[in-house]
């Protein structure tokens, strides 16, 4: 069962925390303990590597109405593609949890640092982590790595599937009706999510080619 009594602490007497959001399905539960715990904590939602746009604005629109919900404040960070694949082509045919996506955490987290620096923030988290397909010492790594260029500023490597965690996000997704996320967000994950399902017989999921670019 999940501990929804659980009562978080944010570390070493900081006030207030960014939480870096990948979407809705990954960061609810997490929002749902932070709110409970009576912490003070900014969505700042940076995710450039969602494509299509479609699907981008699906996941952020999601979030961006649970946030409301639970009163929390929503920061809409930039959509910039281009930089977020000028970064990461080389790495194109790399296989998920590889040095492609410890890139993408990088674009991801080093932004937001960079954002919580700017807005006087001293501790920054991201629900990234909540994933079983996600790698969580790279995450942590990357968020650690993006934070130590700035003084005063923490990356805090609480691991979000703890105490029930990861069962209160299945739980929310369902009572929440989130839609189901069939790839991990960017054109490759894409593009791998279709070749397993035309080798499951399955239809593959439809974008434009310009996409691909
Ligand atoms: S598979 Fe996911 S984590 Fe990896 S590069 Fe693509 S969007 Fe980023």
């Amino acid at each position: 069962m999940p501990d929804t009594d659980f009562t978080l602490t944010l570390p070493n007497h900081t006030q207030r925390l960014l939480l870096h959001s990948c979407c809705a399905p990954c960061s609810a539960s997490i929002i749902e303990r932070l709110v409970n715990s009576n912490i003070d904590v900014t969505i700042y939602f940076y995710n450039p590597n969602i494509q299509p746009q479609k699907e981008y604005l699906l996941r952020k629109e999601q979030n961006i109405q649970f946030a409301k919900k639970y009163g929390v404040t929503f920061i809409d960070g930039d959509y910039d593609t281009k930089a977020w694949l000028n970064r990461t082509k080389a790495f194109a045919d790399e296989p998920e949890r590889g040095q492609r996506c410890k890139i993408c955490f990088d674009i991801r987290l080093e932004q937001t640092a960079r954002f919580a620096h700017q807005h006087h923030f001293e501790l920054f988290s991201s629900s990234l982590g909540i994933s079983r397909w996600k790698n969580l010492e790279q995450i942590h790594a990357c968020g650690q790595e993006a934070a130590s260029h700035y003084l005063n500023l923490q990356y805090w490597s609480f691991n979000w599937r703890k105490q029930g965690g990861s069962q209160r996000m299945v739980e929310l997704a369902k009572q929440e009706h989130f839609y189901q996320q069939q790839y991990c967000g960017c054109i490759y994950s894409l593009r791998d999510t279709n070749r397993w399902r035309l080798a499951k017989g399955m239809d593959v999921i439809e974008i434009g080619a310009d996409q691909y670019q």
